[in-house]
């Protein structure tokens, strides 16, 4: 009695097994996973999030004066993913959907105006919370309310020259994505450091 119990236990785990490992199998289209992989995929959307996106502008401002790699730095020391990067110069069309809600402030033309004046880099970083903890990197949209030890806290003083933009919310990152990048110009990568990164 007690080794059919065993036996029907061990068919069940079989068959539960095989059934998330069929759960993870690629579409034919796309090359066979490893289980490693598979597995990462998993955790990424499902249960970690490690697969947020959000996109990080370093302005004009922040171009010129050379800020472009410690700003780059931050976000890699602090453990994000970089899975699109480049620069552009920004034209009207992309700038006023990408400040759509801001169309009736006062600082409207001012704003369009300074960011079309040079190129920006535009990226987009990857990892659990990126939009959040980004928000909090980059700091208050005024410098002079920013903390030392966010971007603006350390190297702005006015807030028409804030040097860089974060998205506010993962449905904004989603948006804002989708305007400054085609869909090929991102880069699903798995990166070495995961492990060490991550609980997974
Ligand atoms: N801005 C400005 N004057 C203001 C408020 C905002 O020039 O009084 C600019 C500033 O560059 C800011 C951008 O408009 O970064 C977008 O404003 P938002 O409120 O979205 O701030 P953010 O999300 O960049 O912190
Ligand atoms: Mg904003």
């Amino acid at each position: 009695m007690r080794a059919r119990g065993v036996m029907l236990l061990r068919g069940l785990s079989r068959c539960l097994t095989v059934g998330i490992i069929r759960g993870f199998t690629p579409p034919p289209e796309t090359p066979r996973l490893s289980w490693a992989a598979a597995r990462l995929r998993f955790h990424s959307a499902g249960v970690f999030g490690i697969r947020e996106q959000t996109l990080v502008a370093v302005k004009p401002d922040g171009v010129q004066r050379r800020l472009v790699g410690e700003i780059i730095q931050r976000f890699e020391k602090r453990g994000f993913q970089l899975v699109g990067l480049k620069l552009v110069q920004p034209t009207q069309d992309v700038l006023s959907e990408h400040y759509h809600d801001l169309h009736e402030k006062p600082f409207y033309s001012a704003l369009i105006q300074y960011m079309s004046s040079g190129p920006v880099v535009v990226m987009v970083w990857e990892g659990c919370d990126v939009v959040r903890v980004s928000r909090m990197m980059v700091g208050d949209t005024n410098p002079a309310d920013a903390r030392p030890g966010t971007v603006r806290g350390d190297w702005c003083v006015h807030i028409s020259r804030n040097a860089i933009h974060a998205s506010d919310s993962v449905e904004v990152a989603k948006k804002e994505i989708s305007l400054w990048f085609h869909s090929s110009e991102l880069v699903e990568w798995e990166s070495c450091t995961h492990k060490n990164t991550y609980n997974i």
